[in-house]
Order: structure tokens, then C-alpha cells, then sequence
């Protein structure tokens, strides 16, 4: 699992929650993590009895947990973890988009170096 190491806490964070929301019985596995268009995504799938209500209703939890911390990694810098006041997105390698905060901007200008 690669996430950008800004966004670790993000993370953590985020398996904490769904850890806590799945009833016993049922387990995720994460199948990717990774920053696109500036933004936290995870993809993980759900494994457990087949009983197709519940895994709805645990999937509409679990998405609901991971919009959060990926409206949350929006309004993080993706290299310090500092809060962003408002998103700020600059191009980076290849033109994508990464979020950073201004003093990690002007740190990577000042050297020259490409977003990583
Ligand atoms: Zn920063």
C-alpha cells in the first residue's frame, strides 16, 4: 500500500473507522492507495457471508468513510500533512495535479525539482 506520506494520518485514520464499522464476520482487503487529480483514493474490497443487504449496507458506510478522507486529503498537503486553508493544487510531474501547501511549493520551485 503506497499513499503519499502527508497522508498517512489520513489513512490510518480512515482504517481505524472501518475497522470499527464492520460488524464480525466481515473484513476488507485494500487493494490500492494512491493520489490522483490531487486527491486520496482507496479502493479495497468487501469479503464476508453472502448476505447481499448487508453487504450494501456496509458498503454505502464504508464509501461514506472514504469520501470523508478523501474530501479530507483535499485540504492536506500531500508531502507534510499540513492543513491547506483551500485546496491548492499545482501541476506536477507529467501535469497532474498534487496538493501541497505553499511553504512545500515554494521549498520544491526553490530547487528546481518536479512535484513528486
Ligand atoms: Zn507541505
Amino acid at each position: 500500500m503506497i499513499a503519499p506520506r502527508g497522508w498517512k494520518g489520513i489513512v490510518d485514520d480512515l482504517l481505524g473507522q472501518i475497522d470499527e464499522a464492520l460488524p464480525v464476520g466481515w473484513t476488507i482487503e485494500v487493494e490500492e492507495v494512491k493520489a490522483k487529480y490531487g486527491s486520496l483514493r482507496f479502493y479495497y474490497q468487501l469479503h464476508g457471508p453472502a448476505d447481499a443487504a448487508m453487504r450494501r449496507l456496509i458498503n454505502a458506510r464504508l464509501d461514506a468513510l472514504v469520501q470523508a478522507a478523501e474530501d479530507r486529503s483535499e485540504v492536506t498537503c500531500h508531502l507534510c500533512g499540513a492543513p491547506i486553508a483551500r485546496p491548492s493544487p499545482a501541476p506536477g510531474e507529467f501535469g497532474r495535479r498534487v496538493t501541497v501547501c505553499e511553504s512545500c511549493r515554494v521549498a520544491y520551485d526553490m530547487h528546481g525539482m518536479r512535484m513528486p
